[in-house]
């Protein structure tokens, strides 16, 4: 790239940063992404279930604070890509009901600022980015498509497909998820899962191995890693003026390009806009509304071992059904209850790293037995579960878990159904909060500047060329994954960029 400050800084090279740098390649416009993590090498780590989930050797090298103040170290990765080196590679769409407001046990799911047929071209032009693998005829909440999936889904193992016919006699609906995985060659690289396993451009379609790869091929796009951004600086009238980071060296650096996108994922982007405050914006940047860090959501999760001594579980990735019978009521006419997949397969390393005071032996004979599950309910909007930063300017997650009665409910539920599906014994685990991989809410979008930071392109109502592109503007989380809506979202803001800042 030339020199000279770049025309757009993207700040973050994850799922959001990366999909919206590959939909303003074309622009001509100089891009420059500065990416606090470095990529993930191939190595034997990458697949030794023991490093990754016992000895945590991803993980990052720091603390958050809870609530109460007690510190914790947060399952949040930063690497080339962001969490979706790691991710599950489940690419739904929220449902078309996920964009209205929707009556829950535990409240309102409030109605987006944008409908489902505002994003449904980029939920397409996303599956076909990121190679997604689905059918969309399986699952009976599925939204309309106007393209259907680039590849037929991949295949259930053995155990699963048996599995697929029990739960389908007892009249339920199981459908082959939505993966951009091609498995043959993940396989080629491991007999392992994928599921929070490191991807190193081995099969796993990612942001960086996607998006990113795609945008430096065109040369008006860079990105320097090691570049973490400590602060942004506001103009007299509100406009961003500079980005200010430390290299890699330690140095503290400056640009001052015409936009700004904030992609570092929905704590660290308002942790930033917090920590920029000055004497124009007092309380943090894009934050007159004062929803900064509020809104805080991850789902409720759990982990459901289904466990029958009679059968093996020779499966290695295992993670190729879902269900969402219980998604839009409780089967029953009463409020959503959520959505069921399965996990990557629980290996005994795996099982060990989580259990670490039960036997050996037993966890051995439980992972043999046990085929593995991720129940899923919605997290719901609450202004005071929140990311704050303390004196010390550290990250503060208060996060303050709502609804949680229908996730109780659906986990019960599930466990009748195992059971009736063969399975004898069924032990189930919540997700604690140190697992913030479905974070979003922060910065949320909106058309009232009153109760909300952004518009719904996702630029800050108070500064004219920052815009926050990430899990952050998400009003509500509902209960499938979400890294598919944050992808098409970032098309359809590159979109905006390309006609209006961006324009010739
Ligand atoms: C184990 C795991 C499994 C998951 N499985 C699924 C799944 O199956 N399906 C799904 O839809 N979602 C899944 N997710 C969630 C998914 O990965 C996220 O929703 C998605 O990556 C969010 O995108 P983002 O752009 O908001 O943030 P990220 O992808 O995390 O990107 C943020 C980027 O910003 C960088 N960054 C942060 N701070 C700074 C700074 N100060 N300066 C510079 N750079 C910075 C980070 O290093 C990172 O690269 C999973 C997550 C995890 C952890």
């Amino acid at each position: 790239m030339p020199s000279g400050s770049p025309d757009v800084v993207i700040i973050g090279s994850g799922m959001g940063g990366a999909t919206l740098a590959y939909g303003i390649a074309g622009s001509g416009a100089r891009i420059q992404i500065l990416e606090r993590g470095e990529v993930i090498a191939p190595g034997p780590d990458c697949r030794d279930p023991v490093a990754i989930f016992a000895k945590g050797v991803f993980r990052p090298d720091e603390e958050w604070l809870d609530g109460t103040g007690r510190g914790f170290n947060p399952g949040n990765y930063y690497y080339v890509g962001g969490n979706s080196k790691f991710y599950g590679a489940v690419l739904f769409r929220f449902r078309e009901q996920d964009f209205e407001a929707m009556e829950h046990e535990g409240g309102i799911s409030p109605a987006w600022p944008i409908r489902y047929g505002d994003l449904e071209p980029y939920y397409s032009a996303a599956e076909q980015l990121y190679q997604v693998r689905g059918d969309v005829a399986g699952d009976p909440t599925e939204p309309p498509h106007s393209t259907g999936y680039p590849y037929p889904p991949v295949p259930d193992e053995q155990p699963i497909a048996a599995v697929r016919s029990r739960l389908e006699t007892l009249g339920l609906r199981p459908f082959s998820l939505p993966l951009a995985v091609d498995i043959d060659r993940w396989l080629d690289g491991g007999q392992t899962p994928w599921d929070a396993f490191p991807d190193t451009n081995s099969g796993k379609m990612d942001a960086e191995t996607c998006s990113l790869a795609e945008a430096l091929k065109h040369p008006n796009v860079a990105i320097e890693t090691g570049a973490e951004i400590t602060r942004l600086i506001t103009a007299p009238g509100g406009r961003i003026e500079a980005v200010e980071y430390r290299d890699r060296a330690g140095d503290i650096k400056r640009l001052t390009p015409r936009v700004v996108v904030l992609s570092a994922g929905a704590v660290n982007s308002a942790a930033l806009l917090l920590r920029s405050a000055n004497d124009d914006h007092p309380t943090g940047l894009a934050n007159r509304s004062d929803q900064v860090g509020r809104n805080f959501m991850n789902h409720n999760t759990s982990a459901l071992l289904s466990i029958d001594l009679r059968r093996v579980n020779d499966c290695v990735y295992q993670k190729t059904i879902g269900i969402n019978d219980f998604y839009l009521d409780d089967g029953n006419g009463g409020p959503p209850l959520g959505n069921v997949q399965l996990l990557g397969r629980v290996s005994a390393p795996i099982l060990k790293a989580n259990l670490k005071r039960v036997p050996s032996w037993l966890v051995a004979r439980i992972a043999r037995h046990a085929i593995d599950w991720y129940v899923m309910s919605e997290d719901l909007p609450d202004p005071d579960s929140r990311v704050r930063i303390d004196g010390a300017s550290r990250i503060v997650l208060d996060w303050r878990r709502s609804n949680m009665a229908p996730h109780r409910k659906l986990v019960a539920r599930m466990r009748r159904v195992l059971r009736q599906a063969g399975f004898p014994i069924v032990l189930s685990k919540q997700f604690d909060r140190r697992t913030p991989s479905h974070q979003c809410g922060t910065v949320r979008f909106g058309d009232d500047p009153a109760t909300s930071a952004l518009d719904p392109f996702c630029r800050a109502h108070d500064h004219a060329n920052l815009f926050v592109v990430d899990a952050s503007f998400m009003p509500s989380s509902a209960a499938v994954n979400p890294a598919l809506t944050v992808a098409a979202q970032a098309l359809r803001t590159a979109d905006h960029l390309t006609q209006t800042d961006l324009a010739a």
